[in-house]
């Protein structure tokens, strides 16, 4: 069913109608989040789906020009798929925006940590794909 719903907010998206897009994208939100909690095992699945949502969200956001929406739901997808350098941009150009030159350097530390099994650190790919 949050396939579905994923696809309608998609159209949304493509038609401009971005208060629709989150409208729909919140419900599937709060449902993964839900399934997330009850069943451990989707722990995967589930937590890309979620990023892959709240992105969409922090887009829509975007495109309705609530930066600070957009920022959070950046953070939130951020926090559920540490590996996307899409979404590490976004929080980055926000942060240092509003002149939170510490959180920065945070992040780019935490960036900087390699991973289990990873060739590279997410801060080499994001230097590589994003200067
Ligand atoms: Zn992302």
């Amino acid at each position: 069913m949050w396939e579905a719903r994923g696809g309608m907010a998609v159209v949304h998206v493509l038609k401009g109608e971005h208060r629709k897009a989150i409208e729909l994208d919140k419900v599937t939100e709060g449902k993964l989040q839900q399934k997330l909690t009850n069943d451990p095992t989707t722990v995967p699945i589930t937590e890309m789906n979620l990023h892959e949502i709240q992105e969409r969200l922090a887009e829509s956001y975007e495109a309705m020009k609530d930066g600070e929406s957009a920022f959070e739901w950046y953070r939130n997808a951020h926090r559920n798929y540490a590996n996307c350098d899409s979404c590490a941009h976004q929080i980055l150009s926000k942060m240092h925006a509003k002149g939170l030159q510490h959180d920065v350097i945070d992040l780019l530390k935490t960036m900087g940590e390699k991973s289990p099994g990873e060739e590279f650190t997410l801060l080499t790919r994001f230097l590589v794909l994003w200067s």
